[in-house]
């Protein structure tokens, strides 16, 4: 605290990211990397934009990597909107798009970073529970909001929410925005990017970090009605005219391009978390059903802080989070089989 601080700043409660090790050797399962490479179409694309042209601005509106989304999307480009990594993108519409006349609306487990973006932009909230299940109950939802926003997954819970239940969602809150945080839709969920051109109150956004393997990179994208886009368009020329880089652009529109390659890891992380799963219920754990490339999962005898020090002692490192309801679980980011090995080797052992 310094005199020199603003009252704005003073009351300011960042969020807390997940560790990032400094030593190498870890097998890292902790903050839900995607344990294959970028596709080389993206590497090389990178390679070419540091060999020619980094002395050059970016294109200010990243319209090759905009194509791509919306080539893939079967959308058009100003339905398009990308940023410095969904965090980016996520803060851009918490400032433009959120009502201030009535809370923000999430589940009480979710992406504790919702709670600090509407500290940043003064959006009051209400947290919802989720069901005993861990599931979103949407007619929990049909109250007054000023927006309602999940991730979809669910994260930390990895649970899916079907898009029939999500439409119900939107016509019950037709006057709001609501926005669905796909950061981890391709392990095995369906996007709500569908219902776009039907429901002009919703926004979802998506990552390269995760099933794109570019968390290095820092992309995160929207998709929504044009509106939507525009007000989030104003937010970023306000902000900064150039939020990606010109490697981003390249690296990330190469990525969308290189279908194949995306369809072949994301099926391998799938079938690794099926034998994750199948080897922590052999452990006696009990493991909540995942659409995510991560595991959420407890032991009815074990209590989960000791487990997380007892990995880490191994050199397995998980993420614990230590709010009440679900302080007796361990979120485990699907790894290549040979580290999903070490931690369920590591966990025999605990
Ligand atoms: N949403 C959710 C639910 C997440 O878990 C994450 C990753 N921590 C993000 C958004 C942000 O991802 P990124 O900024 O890397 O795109």
């Amino acid at each position: 605290m310094s005199k020199f601080w603003s009252p704005f700043v003073k009351d300011l409660v960042p969020y807390v990211p997940g560790e990032q090790p400094k030593l190498s050797k870890l097998v890292k399962l902790n903050t839900n990397e995607n344990p294959y490479g970028p596709s080389p179409k993206a590497i090389a694309a990178m390679q070419a934009e540091v060999n020619d042209n980094l002395r050059l601005y970016p294109d200010p509106n990243s319209d090759r990597l905009k194509q791509a989304v919306a080539d893939y999307y079967g959308v058009q480009t100003n339905q398009v909107f990308v940023g410095n990594g969904s965090d980016e993108v996520l803060a851009h519409a918490f400032h433009g798009l959120f009502q201030h006349d009535a809370p923000l609306l999430f589940p009480d487990i979710s992406y504790s970073f919702y709670p600090v973006y509407c500290g940043l932009y003064g959006i009051e909230y209400q947290q919802v529970a989720l069901d005993e299940q861990f599931q979103i109950r949407v007619e929990d939802y049909a109250r007054p909001n000023g927006g309602i926003i999940f991730p979809n997954p669910n994260a930390p819970t990895g649970c899916l929410l079907p898009l029939e239940a999500i439409e119900r969602l939107l016509r019950a809150s037709p006057d709001n925005v609501v926005l669905v945080d796909e950061a981890y839709i391709d392990f095995g969920g369906q996007t709500a990017i569908a219902l776009v051109d039907k429901y002009p109150n919703l926004l979802v956004t998506q990552t390269l970090s995760k099933s794109r393997s570019l968390a290095g990179l820092r992309v995160g994208l929207a998709v929504g009605h044009p509106d939507l886009i525009e007000a989030l368009e104003r937010i970023k020329n306000s902000f900064n005219s150039y939020p990606l880089d010109r490697m981003a652009i390249a690296g990330a529109a190469a990525a969308f391009e290189d279908r194949a390659y995306f369809e072949k890891t994301c099926q391998q992380v799938i079938e690794s978390r099926e034998a994750v799963v199948a080897g922590l219920q052999g452990l006696g754990f009990e493991v909540l059903p995942s659409a995510a490339n991560f595991v959420f999962a407890r032991h009815p005898g074990k209590d989960a802080a000791t487990l997380a020090a007892g990995l880490r002692e191994q050199g397995v490192i998980v993420r614990h989070f230590k709010q009440q309801r679900i302080a007796q679980f361990l979120r485990i980011t699907i790894g290549t089989p040979e580290q999903n090995q070490a931690l369920l080797d590591a966990l025999q052992g605990l």
